[in-house]
């Protein structure tokens, strides 16, 4: 079994949550297992700083903008590892100082994200993370506040595709899933 398709079986599907009709993919069973842990990380940083794979990032990476929540679990070790700053991207109302924002729709109505306005500086090089992309709205928005600060996303990478969704297809730059889910 190949380092991914291990990584694919330890992700638990939650049948009827949060609400009935939603099939829930959990990643926390990876977050138990070290090794595992270790390497989802190790396969991120290499994409990152191998600039032989396929259609990777060429440039260095400057910052790594995770989104609320559990691209927070993600981002900062693995912009420890590529010597990159870490950007959270949080809920309206969580962040000190001035801060940019941007609206996405959910399934009932609409929330905003915020990033502080000093995160990113202009020419800044970006990579997107979270654990997952299904419309494509959260990811989008983190996008749009990357771009207000006049940084450019190189990538958008997330643990977990749900393709049916095309969620991809809503973002600015390249999409990197590790797993893909239909
Ligand atoms: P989107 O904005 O529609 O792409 O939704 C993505 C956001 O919803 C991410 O922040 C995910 O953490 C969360 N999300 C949606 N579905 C799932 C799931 O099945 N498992 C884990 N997170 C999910």
């Amino acid at each position: 079994m190949s380092d991914v398709e291990h990584l694919r079986s330890l992700l638990k599907a939650h049948p009827d949550f949060p609400k009935k009709g939603i099939v829930f993919l959990d990643i926390f069973p990876i977050l138990r297992d070290p090794v595992a842990f270790e390497t989802l990380i190790t396969h991120f940083v290499y994409r990152l700083t191998s600039h032989t794979i396929p259609n990777s990032p060429s440039k260095k990476v400057d910052v790594v903008v995770g989104l609320d929540a559990r691209g927070f679990l993600f981002g900062p070790i693995i912009a420890l590892r590529l010597g990159a700053a870490f950007v959270p991207v949080r809920k309206r109302g969580k962040l000190p100082g001035e801060c940019v924002t941007a609206t996405y729709e959910k399934e009932y109505g609409s929330d905003s994200f915020e990033m502080q306005a000093d995160a990113i500086q202009p020419g800044q090089n970006v990579i997107v993370i979270d654990d997952l992309i299904a419309t494509g709205g959260s990811a989008k928005a983190a996008g749009e506040l990357v771009t207000k600060r006049g940084g450019k996303v190189l990538e958008y990478l997330f643990v977990i595709e749900l393709t049916f969704l095309k969620g991809a297809q809503q973002l600015n730059a390249p999409v990197y899933s590790m797993v893909k889910a239909d």
